[in-house]
């Protein structure tokens, strides 16, 4: 049976979901993404959209109406309008799961509940109370909101009394909490599935470069020993087994100093150290996210090529209209660009995926075409 999919949110990441129904044909009859931005990524590559708020109960109600499953590419959607709108259409991961996802602090809370391992944290609900924490786990600590931030615009570290005020002040009314700064050896990630019939698949382990708190780099697999390979997939494994619905995960993790794994985040969706997987894997995270969700058995997760993924993000310093990014044919090296017209700092408008085609296995050799490639990526104004 053919399905009609609505998808919150019509981003990159819908784009590359609606891209990934090409590959499970009589699965899905239409794909409609909910979207505030009109011409969005997805509705360029065949996407029905409603032009709306991600949070408009009466855009979700006509996108409910309209679809016969529901998913999500975003994280910042109306939980409440959702959980009361389960008895009306299919929607995975569960609103359940989002609610608690979208609230750092619930999340933390859900997960250490449950035996997994994050940084030490507590809410924060007054000055008074962020000095009590800062007593507690000394500078530097970070001061984060708890709802609705992505890309570390939620974070303010606090290194001094001077901070405390200031991160206070910052973030004005919204929720706070603090969690103790952990001095990791690295960022890693691992994109995590659960079909509807609970069986679980995990991607392999990969390495995460983050810049000003975005993330720049993915490095697939990770430049760890087996010991924090097998680590990570327990833990990714765990948080699967505990949190309910079906999709695709992004489970952020630190690598300690003692090589130890504590969970940084959870993205309830397709996540975006999984972009490699369109060209390095035996299947996709999105043809995998979509499985998931029709019931359909898992795709192999299989890395058949490492592979390093290069965020191509708008310059500091420049803002509007850009002409078209190219860069110089290579096999190996797939630019995939969002159709994003405008550019701002730090704005995510493409990615380039580079594959270690004579699987020579040096990573080195990858990151060198990186280096090649960057200097190839120019943004001018049209
Ligand atoms: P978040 O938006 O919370 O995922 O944080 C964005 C980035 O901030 C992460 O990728 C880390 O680089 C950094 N970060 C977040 N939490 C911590 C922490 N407790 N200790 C150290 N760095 C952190």
């Amino acid at each position: 049976m053919t399905q009609v999919l609505g998808i919150i949110g019509g981003g990159q990441l819908g784009m590359m979901l609606t891209e990934a129904a090409k590959n499970l044909p009589g699965e899905i009859s239409e794909i409609i993404v909910l979207d505030p931005t009109e011409g969005c990524p997805a509705s360029q590559v065949g996407a029905k959209q409603i032009v709306g708020d991600f949070k408009d109960e009466s855009a979700i109600a006509e996108l409910v109406e309209k679809s016969d499953i529901l998913t999500y590419e975003i994280e910042s959607g109306n939980s409440d309008v959702l959980k009361a709108m389960e008895s009306r259409v299919k929607i995975n991961p569960s609103p359940e799961t989002l609610r608690i996802i979208q609230d750092k602090f619930l999340q933390k809370t859900f997960l250490s509940e449950n035996g997994l391992p994050v940084p030490e944290f507590i809410e924060i609900n007054s000055l008074d109370g962020l000095k009590k924490g800062i007593e507690k786990f000394g500078y530097p600590a970070l001061l984060k909101t708890r709802r609705d931030a992505y890309d570390g615009r939620g974070n303010f570290k606090v290194d001094s009394e001077d901070d405390m005020k200031k991160g206070y002040e910052h973030f004005g009314n919204q929720k706070m909490m603090l969690e103790r700064f952990v001095d990791f050896k690295m960022e890693v990630s691992v994109i995590a599935a659960r079909n509807t019939k609970g069986k679980i698949a995990t991607y392999p382990l990969v390495e995460n470069i983050h810049e000003d708190n975005i993330l720049r780099t993915t490095i697939a697999p990770a430049r760890v020993n087996e010991k924090i390979i097998q680590n990570a997939k327990q833990i990714a494994k765990k948080t699967m087994d505990v949190l309910k619905g079906a999709g695709v995960f992004g489970i952020e993790m630190f690598v300690t100093q003692n090589d130890e794994i504590v969970i940084n985040e959870i993205a309830p969706r397709v996540h975006n150290s999984g972009h490699h997987t369109l060209q390095s894997s035996k299947t996709s995270q999105f043809e995998q996210h979509l499985r998931a969700i029709l019931g359909l058995e898992l795709g192999s997760t299989e890395l058949v090529h490492h592979a390093i993924m290069y965020n191509i993000l708008g310059p500091k310093d420049f803002r509007g209209t850009y002409k078209p990014i190219t860069i110089s044919q290579q096999e190996g090296v797939y630019l995939k660009m969002y159709g994003k017209a405008e550019s701002k700092p730090k704005r995510k408008l493409g990615h380039v995926n580079i594959i270690d085609i004579g699987d020579s296995g040096k990573v080195e050799n990858l990151l060198h075409k990186v280096e090649q490639i960057k200097k190839e990526i120019k943004f001018e104004s049209v």
